[in-house]
């Protein structure tokens, strides 16, 4: 199966509500641009200095959204274009995604991630720490940035039952948060679903997943 034929299967099979990032991290970017060719504008890259170079060798209708954990001095690299922040874990890096994006003049969207897989390994904030963040004085003044929902990552495992209860989580943390909406949280994304398991994820709630290999091949 080719790239094309990959991304044509998979966005057939999605329902109308969910959006397609393509994670695109490690591979080249002549295989980013066979799916570029087939249509797909919203990649996904994990590594800040990646998606800057990536940015500068492709197209400019392209999407970027970082979707790998956020080193807070690494985030004025990709300020003046990047899309989407999914993996926002703490204030300190929403605090400083604000001081860049209105340094370039920008709002920047971004979703928190919440920690629901039971690894320590994962990052994420609490459903508490989201709900701290969204009620806090220093969020409220924050001008550019909207905060768009929230990104999860299941436990890495065969157990599908133990998935499906982590990407419930998600849901319900995103139903907890909707009624905080204001000006800078307008809840309308769960970024939840990858390679293995967006279908399960889909049936969740997720309205974003987020695929690599299912695309692109093993990396
Ligand atoms: C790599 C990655 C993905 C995609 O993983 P695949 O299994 O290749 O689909 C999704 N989300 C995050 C945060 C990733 O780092």
């Amino acid at each position: 199966m080719s790239i094309k034929n990959n991304l044509q299967d998979l966005k057939q099979s999605l329902p109308e509500q969910v959006t397609l990032v393509a994670v695109s991290k490690t591979k080249p970017v002549v295989e980013i641009m066979e799916a570029y060719d087939a249509g797909q504008r919203i990649f996904g890259e994990n590594k800040v200095q990646e998606l800057v170079e990536k940015y500068e060798d492709m197209p400019k209708d392209i999407e970027w959204h970082m979707i790998g954990h956020v080193q807070t001095n690494k985030i004025k690299y990709m300020a003046p274009f990047i899309h989407m922040v999914h993996s926002i874990d703490r204030m300190k890096s929403l605090k400083e995604l604000n001081k860049q994006a209105l340094a370039n003049e920008r709002i920047i969207s971004c979703l928190l991630q919440i920690k629901i897989a039971e690894e320590d390994s994962k990052f994420g904030m609490s459903l508490s720490e989201a709900q701290e963040i969204l009620q806090s004085e220093a969020f409220f003044n924050m001008k550019n940035i909207v905060i768009k929902g929230v990104m999860g990552m299941a436990t890495f495992t065969e157990d599908q039952e133990q998935i499906e209860t982590e990407f419930k989580r998600l849901k319900s943390v995103f139903t907890e948060l909707k009624p905080l909406i204001s000006e800078h949280f307008q809840p309308e994304i769960i970024s939840m679903g990858m390679s293995g398991d967006y279908a399960l994820a889909i049936e969740c709630g997720s309205t974003m997943i987020r695929v690599g290999s299912h695309i692109f091949g093993s990396r």
